[in-house]
């Protein structure tokens, strides 16, 4: 399985999120939310419009699981999903508009860069502040393959075949030592609240007790 490098500007703009968001690297949980908020909001919009879709009884819902044990966090969504194409176009560079606006403005003043957090979408990419390496197993929507994108967010990633039940995305954070707070329950449930606020679907939380 041949590795594919991140575009140059992917590199440039990992490096400038884990310096200068590094202490408000929570938000990380922020952008997955939300990532997964749009997915289903797209399933939903063509679940409504598409003849295609229409027989799907579509219900959407984000589940993420804790393993403290393991240092995992996995959040997972029932929304449009992505095929091969659509993982290395949306996760091996910067083609949306939040990240790379964010990364435009970026000063490498950490104080002035940390209240940039608010009003960009940081993106995806601020996963590897607390994994140090990250899966993302995806289904399209219509398509019946699913693929598995790895990271470790420093020497590019591969895609390979996968399994998936259904259309949607999981994405599986292997959490570095020091971030292990981010599989637990307390912490978890507490940022769930806070950054579940414009998401339509309902978000369910699994976890063991310790
Ligand atoms: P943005 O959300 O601003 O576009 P991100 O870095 O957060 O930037 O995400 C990059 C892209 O990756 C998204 O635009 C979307 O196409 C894709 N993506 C990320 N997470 C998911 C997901 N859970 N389901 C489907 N697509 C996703
Ligand atoms: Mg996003």
């Amino acid at each position: 399985m041949a590795k594919k490098e991140f575009k140059a500007e992917v590199d440039k703009l990992l490096k400038l999120i884990i310096h200068s968001l590094y202490s408000h690297n929570e938000i990380f949980l922020r952008e997955l939310i939300s990532n997964a908020g749009d997915a289903l909001d797209k399933m939903k919009f063509l679940n409504l419009t598409d003849e295609a879709f229409k027989h799907e009884q579509f219900e959407g819902r984000i589940d993420i699981y804790l393993n403290e044990k393991e240092k995992s966090l996995i959040i997972s969504d029932n929304g449009i999903g992505m095929d091969e194409n659509d993982l290395n176009e949306n996760l091996g560079k910067i083609a949306h508009s939040g990240t790379k606006l964010f990364a435009e403005k970026l000063t490498g003043d950490a104080q002035k860069d940390s209240n940039l957090i608010g009003q960009f979408g940081v993106g995806f990419y601020s996963v590897f502040m607390v994994a140090h390496n990250v899966e993302v197993i995806s289904r399209k929507a219509g398509s019946d393959k699913a693929f598995k994108w790895t990271s470790d967010g420093q020497s590019g990633y591969t895609v390979e075949d996968a399994q998936r039940d259904a259309h949607g995305t999981t994405i599986i954070c292997h959490l570095n030592d020091e971030h292990v707070e981010y599989a637990q329950q307390y912490r978890v449930t507490s940022l769930i609240e806070k950054y579940s606020n414009f998401i339509a679907f309902p978000i369910f939380l699994h976890y063991e007790e310790q």
